[in-house]
């Protein structure tokens, strides 16, 4: 007997239907625990000028990954090496996020959808990876022009195809930012929520939506449980849910965290193990941690483990 899984219409409608609930005191027990594990670092973070020191999902999981390459990662930026992924991940947030902004407008068709989403990423233009998936998306030339704007359509609609239809009275909103000084603002916890729907004055609980145009990979998991970890900190009301929905070559993948006080301890217990690989990375002694990141670390020349050929 095969049970279908429930539509992603179908959860936001259970979800948005629960009263939403205080979260007694459980967002200051959070927050206090972080704290703590900031101050130790304070008079490092200020001596190697490093204040403020903003650490979003993508360093928090290099710290845990492996601290020597967290390290590295940390205040720096190393070019894009697989362009094509982050353009195709780019051109479905730009898409989604338009259909969240018309509510659930038509989308324009094939090419007539690349090009409208490519003017997008220049009105967002900000440095970053955007100039080079500008530069990609620029030197698609005829039939490939066609095949990207072919696989974009095809990778919206399947995404879309159990979304419901934003309503207003849903409060949908995209990019929102949700940011958490510690000790004062010297470290700053961030992240930017793809489609937040409820929360805020709506009296509907929170549930967040991240999109990826890839397969599912493991670290998407931490990055569901620190951002619930951020909307609880921020609003002091945990979010229903958050759901990761990643539209790939072939079928579109999703994995839900339901939001509870497991998750939030153990979201919390990563930053505190990161900043604690931060407070070894600033004393000089990285962990090194081989993965299946080594391959493509941008610090591999100065580390021991290939050094030793260990790696
Ligand atoms: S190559 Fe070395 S520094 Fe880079 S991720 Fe692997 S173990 Fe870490």
């Amino acid at each position: 007997v095969s049970v279908a899984e429930p539509t992603l219409a179908e959860l936001l409608e259970e979800w948005l239907a629960r009263p939403t609930v205080s979260d007694d005191g459980l967002a200051d027990t959070l927050l206090g625990r972080l704290e703590a594990a900031v101050g130790p670092l304070l008079a490092r973070l200020e001596a190697g000028r490093l204040v403020p020191l903003t650490l979003d999902k993508e360093r928090l999981e290099a710290m845990i990954g492996c601290e020597r390459r967290g390290g590295a990662v940390l205040g720096r930026t190393f070019p894009v090496r697989e362009v094509d992924p982050v353009a195709r991940g780019l051109l479905l947030d730009i898409v989604v996020r338009r259909w969240v902004t018309t509510l659930g407008a038509e989308l324009p068709r094939g090419e007539a959808l690349l090009e409208e989403a490519r003017q997008l990423v220049v009105a967002d233009r900000g440095g970053g990876p955007a100039d080079e998936v500008l530069a990609r998306l620029d030197g698609l030339a005829g039939d490939e022009f066609a095949a990207w704007a072919d696989d974009l359509e095809a990778r919206a609609a399947r995404l879309l195809a159990d979304w419901p239809r934003p309503e207003e009275d849903r409060w949908w909103r995209t990019e929102e930012r949700a940011v958490i000084g510690l000790a004062g603002g010297a470290v700053i916890l961030s992240g930017r929520f793809d489609v937040v729907v409820g929360g805020a004055a709506s009296g509907r609980p929170t549930v967040i939506l991240e999109v990826k145009s890839g397969r599912i990979w493991p670290e998407y998991g931490a990055a569901q449980e620190f951002y619930a970890l951020l909307a609880t900190v921020r609003d002091r009301i945990p979010p229903a849910a958050v759901v990761t929905v990643a539209a790939g070559p072939l079928g579109v993948e999703r994995i839900v965290a339901e939001v509870d006080v497991d998750l939030l301890e153990r979201a919390a217990g990563r930053v505190v193990a990161a900043l604690g690989g931060l407070e070894r990375v600033l004393e000089g002694r990285p962990e090194e941690r081989p993965s299946e990141r080594c391959p493509t670390c941008p610090v591999r020349s100065s580390c021991h483990l290939v050094a030793e050929g260990r790696v």
